[in-house]
């Protein structure tokens, strides 16, 4: 098996198939070579406000679905969501990330004043993460100066995506546009997918990875599929035919789509997700690290609110507070002989596209 930056889609299927541990030990070294050398020891430190769980939509893995009735709702004041930004500065984070349920009855203007305050009171770089919205709300979020936008496309198989996440009301989902018009507005643009969600195949997980090179993005965030009982999918109402070649969503399966991420996306950014340090909260985020990423998101949610954004049970973190878990990143950071970035840590892809 070949490792170079220009993996083809067969060759990075071998590798998600690969499982002799002395070649996966070779994948682990070159995704951190590439990793060392394109975007260096610097690990960015991202603060992320969860700033309400309110969610129009009903996606069959999301436990903050609108559908799941046994989640209490919240959204923060916008003085919280100020005081929390003063905290990530207070920290040293260059960034915060404005994160939320896909709310269609929050204010784009409220969202465009709150971007502008934060940047206006802090200098942060501001990334929002508030799913699908009309390009008018886009353009509004760039023009009061948000500088990044997150959105997932979690699996490039239009059936699969269309069975777990369902349309809103006649609005079809097109993310893949939603991501062009972002780029287009000029917002550093992240996506990502999820690892081992059900009828998710070695060949369509492949295809992932393939498409984040190919449609130049500047951050991608992969976690593994953790079923919630609460859920479509965690209680069995919503049945996917699984295929025979099934991915798993293993720690071990996240590693390699974040190491063969690297490989093929060398410059971008890459986090070492929440989703993944549940899977193995000693060492997953370190080992994702280690294996290609080169950001983390410490949460700095006031506590009441955190343990109410359940995405998925369990959650790495939900206990601790913004200063404890800013403790214990920046430890682990140091722990395995890494630097923590200093500025907004905007990504070499970005810089390098001009
Ligand atoms: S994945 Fe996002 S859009 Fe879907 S239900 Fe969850 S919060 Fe809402």
């Amino acid at each position: 098996l070949r490792l170079a930056n220009d993996l083809n889609e067969n060759e990075i299927l071998a590798w998600l198939c690969e499982e002799n541990p002395e070649n996966l030990d070779k994948l682990w070294q070159y995704a951190d070579k590439v990793r060392k050398e394109y975007v260096g020891d610097d690990v960015f430190l991202r603060g992320l406000i969860e700033i309400s769980n309110m969610c129009s939509r009903n996606c069959a893995y999301c436990g903050i679905r609108a559908g799941n009735s046994k989640t209490n709702r919240y959204k923060m004041q916008v003085d919280e969501i100020i005081k929390s930004a003063h905290d990530a500065k207070r920290f040293g984070y260059g960034t915060v990330v404005l994160q939320s349920g896909e709310d269609r009855s929050t204010n784009a203007f409220e969202i465009a004043e709150i971007v502008r305050q934060i940047k206006h009171e802090t200098g942060l770089a501001v990334t929002l993460s508030l799913g699908e919205r009309p390009f008018e709300d886009y353009k509004l979020w760039k023009e009061a100066g948000a500088d990044r936008y997150l959105l997932r496309f979690e699996t490039s198989d239009p059936d699969l995506f269309k069975l777990i996440h369902p349309s809103f009301g006649s609005t079809v989902s097109d993310r893949f546009r939603n991501l062009k018009d972002l780029k287009k507005l000029g917002f550093e643009v992240g996506s990502g997918v999820m690892v081992g969600i059900p009828g998710q195949s070695y060949e369509t997980l492949a295809h992932d990875i393939w498409l984040f090179g190919n449609m130049e993005l500047e951050m991608v965030g992969i976690g593994p599929y953790i079923s919630h009982p609460e859920t479509p999918l965690g209680n069995g109402e919503v049945v996917l035919s699984i295929p025979e070649n099934q991915v798993s969503n293993s720690e071990l399966m996240t590693y390699k789509a974040i190491a063969l991420t690297r490989i093929t996306c060398p410059d971008i950014n890459i986090p070492a997700t929440t989703a993944l340090a549940t899977l193995n909260k000693n060492t997953g985020r370190e080992l994702g690290l280690e294996r290609g990423a080169n950001v983390v998101m410490p949460n700095v949610t006031p506590s009441k609110y955190r343990v109410l954004y359940e995405l998925y049970p369990d959650k790495a973190c939900l206990n601790e507070t913004a200063d404890e878990c800013n403790l214990c990143l920046s430890a682990r950071i140091k722990s395995i002989g890494r630097t923590i970035g200093v500025g907004s840590g905007t990504s070499r892809a970005m810089k390098n596209r001009g």
